[in-house]
């Protein structure tokens, strides 16, 4: 898959070099290019930001470097990639989001700063691409960077190749619409806190329906609204739960 991110702090994008999502950079599974908007400005100061027509605080992102950022990237390409922009009035955010774009060959993040974009690049930008907006939560944070670290994440370790072992992605939270189970490793014992003794077992059908029975739980306990949009429950899964 590639990616292209486009920013004024490349220097944010910076942890997308460690761990598996850097791994992956390396072996090729993953091209994922940081550009800074501000190589597009002509004046000396390579401005980025105007004040609002209208009146009002902040400024807003200026449209001509985003258009030639966007028109050099993606303008006269083969394919047509997906933009996301992140902004706090997007779509939120999910799990089936970041499934369904982990299929894509080709996405291209636009960070927004201050009171965000000029709105007519989103006019623009929707001639070369299949633009969404996408909301990382219901709050507001100083930029869109911390929102793409966020999502990279979360799409590309779903892309086949980022993360070794493909079994480990099946069972987690938000799969299925429910929440993981709690999990434990070795010593048995710790601080006179014991592993449940069906995980010490063995018996692999005990396991799977203990775990099933805590991802019912926890989902009941911290989100209920999960429950009933959820796949992997029954409907006498629903009965059982508090
Ligand atoms: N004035 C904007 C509003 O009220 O919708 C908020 C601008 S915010 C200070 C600056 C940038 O941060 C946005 O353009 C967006 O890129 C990013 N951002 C802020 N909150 C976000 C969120 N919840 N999800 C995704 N991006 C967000």
């Amino acid at each position: 898959m590639r990616a292209d991110v486009i920013t004024i702090f490349p220097e944010y994008l910076a942890p997308l070099d460690l761990s598996l999502i850097g791994q992956a950079r390396r072996r090729g599974v993953l091209d994922l290019r940081v550009h800074d908007l501000r190589d597009f400005t002509h004046d000396r100061h390579r401005t980025v930001d105007d004040t609002p027509y209208g009146g009002g605080a902040g400024m807003v992102m200026k449209p001509e470097p985003w258009g030639e950022a966007l028109d050099r990237l993606v303008a006269g390409q083969a394919s047509r990639p997906v933009l996301i922009v992140p902004g706090p009035g997007g779509m939120p955010f999910t799990q089936a989001m970041a499934r369904e774009l982990a299929t894509e060959d080709w996405l291209v993040f636009g960070c927004g700063r201050y009171e965000g974009i000029d709105e007519r690049v989103y006019e623009h930008a929707a001639h070369l691409a299949e633009v969404r907006v996408v909301s990382l939560g219901d709050y507001v944070l100083n930029g869109g960077e911390v929102a793409v670290l966020a999502m990279v994440e979360a799409i590309m370790r779903l892309v086949p190749g980022v993360i070794g072992n493909a079994e480990s992605l099946v069972e987690e939270s938000h799969e299925g619409g429910l929440l993981e189970y709690p999990v434990y490793t070795k010593p048995a014992s710790w601080r006179g806190l014991d592993v449940p003794d069906v995980l010490l077992s063995g018996d692999h059908g005990r396991i799977a329906s203990w775990r099933h029975r805590k991802r019912l739980e926890r989902t009941a306990a911290r989100r209920p609204d999960l429950l009933h949009t959820a796949s992997a429950i029954t409907s006498a899964d629903l009965e059982s739960v508090p």
